[in-house]
């Protein structure tokens, strides 16, 4: 098929090519005395996109559910009780893994499309006299429903009982697209993964620990080998991993790293918010149909589940949009299956990419018989595009700074 995919899946997103070529590295020896200076780069880079400065990073050759399953096993002991709430996919597998490793759950069942139930969670712990519940977890962005959380506000909850249990967060789908402050927010283990925000394949799972999690990390009972903690941050401090790293990632996480601040998170933030206001315009405004998020206080800026009319599969939407248009939307996973199509909006993205997506969702919304009027979903998005600014304090650009270096024959940025 000529032209390119136009990938919308809320991850993997699309590598940008820089990243790309980054990556395009010969193996080389992880031992050798240069080698640190990699390590040592992208641990200092990834404590700004935790926003922490007293929190350990932690990259395993994993994903994020290597993720989920190193904050557990790092930090509680077996037959420990946890406190977490479901109302997605990942949510739900985050729970069933805890069961999964032994230990105990209690769940809060919300609807699918609500977000983390901060009433309860705080009735809960105050209840909880004798401090059983040992952790608090809580997605921050659920990718199969497109709602995101206030985790400031779960934070509030477990203070306002005034419970030690450690707070765990999966922002897998949240990290380096939408705010996350680890030290703001008191965050104990915030899991992450290489191949959503931080735009790179699938293949690192990275997790922040603030110092009161490596303190329960020292009397955890769990038994636990490869994603022991422990030895990636002892071989971590002198510049190293305890096994062979993954190389290629590990400097296209360099690359991408760089990439985010040259923008500047808190652009990368606003840009994020702005393509998803406008795909949001589409499908209300344009298209007049609903969002699987209840409330906008829940809507994702990196992800949207589009609720597809009665009698009309959404897994027939996505696979006309890939077929004929050659567009990838994401699926409705479990209990939503069939019932959403989802726009990935996070990443290396832009306006003419989102409408692009915005196009192709609409065309494959016709083709299978949904009633939208042609045209109004991109109308509706280029109407707010055209009177929105995605990046209001835009900084200047790397290209900007090497001419101007150049310009007054200054050395700095040759090499850039
Ligand atoms: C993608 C995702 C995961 C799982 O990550 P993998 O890298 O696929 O293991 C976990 N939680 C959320 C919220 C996600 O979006």
């Amino acid at each position: 098929m000529a032209g390119r995919n136009f990938l919308f899946v809320p991850g993997p997103t699309n590598v940008p090519e820089r990243v790309q070529r980054a990556m395009v590295v010969s193996m080389e020896d992880h031992r050798s005395s240069k080698f640190p200076d990699l390590t040592r780069a992208v641990l200092v880079d990834l404590k700004k996109i935790f926003k922490t400065e007293t929190g350990t990073p932690v990259i395993f050759p994993s994903t994020g559910t290597g993720g989920w399953e190193a904050a557990l096993t790092n930090t509680l002991s077996p037959g420990d009780l946890v406190l977490a709430s479901r109302f997605g996919q990942f949510s739900h597998l985050w729970i069933d893994m805890v069961k999964r490793l032994g230990f105990k759950v209690e769940v809060v069942d919300c609807e699918w499309g609500e977000g983390v139930p901060t009433e309860k969670y705080a009735d809960i712990l105050k209840k909880d006299k004798e401090h059983k519940i040992k952790a608090v977890l809580a997605t921050h962005n659920e990718t199969a429903t497109g709602v995101s959380s206030d985790i400031a506000a779960v934070r509030k909850a477990m203070d306002s009982a005034k419970h030690p249990a450690l707070l765990m967060v999966d922002s897998v789908s949240g990290l380096g697209s939408i705010d996350f402050r680890m030290d703001e927010w008191g965050v104990d283990c915030c899991v992450a993964g290489s191949q959503k925000g931080l735009m790179l394949p699938a293949g690192l799972g990275i997790v922040c620990m603030s110092s009161k999690a490596l303190k329960a990390r020292e009397t955890s009972k769990q038994p636990r080998c490869f994603f022991d903690m422990g030895d990636m941050i002892r071989a971590n401090e002198t510049g190293y991993f305890p096994y062979t790293p993954c190389l290629p990632l590990l400097y296209g996480l360099r690359e991408s790293l760089t990439m985010l601040m040259e923008e500047g998170l808190e652009n990368v933030f606003a840009r994020h918010t702005y393509l998803a206001a406008s795909v949001r315009a589409a499908v209300l405004e344009g298209w007049k149909m609903k969002l699987c998020a209840k409330h906008p206080k829940w809507y994702s800026d990196t992800v949207s589940a589009i609720v597809v009319p009665e009698g009309i599969n959404g897994a027939h939407v996505i696979d006309v949009a890939f077929r004929r248009y050659n567009l990838s939307l994401g699926a409705g996973l479990s209990k939503v299956a069939g019932k959403v199509f989802r726009i990935g909006h996070l990443g290396d993205l832009n306006e003419l990419m989102v409408l692009g997506a915005i196009a192709g969702s609409e065309m494959a919304m016709l083709d299978v018989g949904i009633k939208i009027e042609p045209g109004s979903g991109v109308a509706a998005a280029q109407r707010y595009m055209r009177s929105n600014d995605p990046t209001p304090k835009k900084k200047v650009a790397r290209s900007e700074v090497v001419y101007a270096s150049q310009s007054t024959g200054s050395n700095e940025g040759a090499t850039v």
